[in-house]
């Protein structure tokens, strides 16, 4: 038996809500490889999962979430995989739709995993995460596209997308500007490597001017809505924008002008359906270009019993960097 973060609905209220209860792996869904989980995350999905009405996100309860986790091969069907073997899994609607990360095991498809890369431990690939993948993914986009001269800005730049994206643009010897609603964390964007801190405010009042100064080399946009759409429009000329997330709204109120006048691209990064060499080169480019000790400032460390209110916090935009779950503490 093993420690599992359950999620139940009362069936009266029609509400959801989380407990530690102790369950076996014949209660886990099928799969072809078992995994001792060691480390996992808090990413905005997991708050939407964790939600008294699960976000939309959970189909069925009992439910385990954990959209990620990094661990140990401890059995395994699939000839990829063998008992011992370090693995990391993202997306694939783990922790969604199958059961994830918040448990001592898990049971998964091998298809869905990764060999963890050189360089990188368990701890670290989850201080990582999906959020950290996705801006792995951003910046890969980006450079496929041409990042052009001048700052690059990162939306939501204190939460985990943003954190990671702005060490990772910074290592790279890109100028990084780092938008955030925290004053507070100016001091923290700076330690990994934003130049320059751009408030909230300044960015989401809704357009008034299709276009503005051309201003930004790239973007990486955690946060859409208003903010992306005002963004869009100081974007310099060819540059583009790697759309990731919708913390501040799915609404997109722009008009054509930014991409008929100034042929801004905006890519769209999706981390979930990632196929295997994708994901492969994708670790394999954080452990080279990320620096350890910046993602170590990030880390803030946490227990299966603190999810619960890391993943209301996420909702309100009160999580700073990324918080590492050890399952078994
Ligand atoms: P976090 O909560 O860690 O970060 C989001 C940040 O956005 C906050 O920290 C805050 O930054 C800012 N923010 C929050 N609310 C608002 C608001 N109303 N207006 C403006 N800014 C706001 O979440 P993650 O970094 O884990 O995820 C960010 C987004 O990316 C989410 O929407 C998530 O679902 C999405 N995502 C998408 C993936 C994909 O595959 N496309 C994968 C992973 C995440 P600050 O305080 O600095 O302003």
């Amino acid at each position: 038996m093993f420690n599992a973060l359950m999620i139940n609905k009362d069936e009266e209220s029609g509400l959801a809500s989380a407990t530690i209860e102790q369950i076996g792996v014949d209660q886990l869904p099928a799969g072809d490889v078992v995994v001792a989980v060691e480390y996992t995350t808090v990413n905005y999905k997991d708050g939407l999962c964790l939600s008294p009405k699960g976000g939309g996100l959970v189909r069925n309860y009992p439910h385990i979430g954990g959209i990620d986790f990094a661990g140990t091969v401890e059995s395994s069907e699939d000839a990829r995989y063998k008992a011992g073997d370090k693995v990391v899994l993202t997306g694939w609607r783990v922790g969604e739709v199958h059961w994830g990360g918040y448990a001592q095991k898990a049971r998964v498809k091998a298809d869905w995993l990764v060999p963890l890369p050189a360089g990188l431990d368990t701890r670290q690939a989850m201080a990582v995460g999906t959020a950290g993948f996705t801006a792995m993914l951003s910046v890969m986009a980006l450079e496929d596209h041409g990042i052009k001269d001048g700052p690059v800005l990162v939306t939501g730049a204190a939460g985990g997308v943003g954190s990671v994206a702005t060490a990772i643009l910074a290592a790279l010897g890109h100028e990084v500007a780092g938008v955030t609603g925290r004053p507070e964390t100016g001091d923290y964007l700076k330690s990994l490597g934003a130049t320059q801190i751009v408030a909230r405010e300044e960015l989401n009042e809704a357009i008034k001017r299709p276009m503005e100064a051309e201003t930004w080399g790239g973007c990486v946009d955690a946060v859409g809505g208003e903010m992306l759409a005002r963004v869009l429009g100081q974007m310099k000329y060819g540059a583009s924008v790697a759309s990731v997330g919708l913390a501040g709204g799915a609404a997109l109120p722009t008009t054509v002008i930014p991409f008929l006048l100034r042929g801004v691209n905006l890519l769209g990064i999706d981390s979930v359906m990632r196929p295997y060499d994708d994901r492969v080169r994708a670790w394999s480019r954080i452990a080279k270009d990320l620096p350890m000790d910046k993602l170590e400032a990030m880390v803030q460390p946490a227990t299966l019993s603190d999810l619960p209110k890391l993943g209301a916090d996420i909702l309100k935009g009160q999580v700073k960097g990324r918080v590492v779950v050890d399952v078994n503490a």
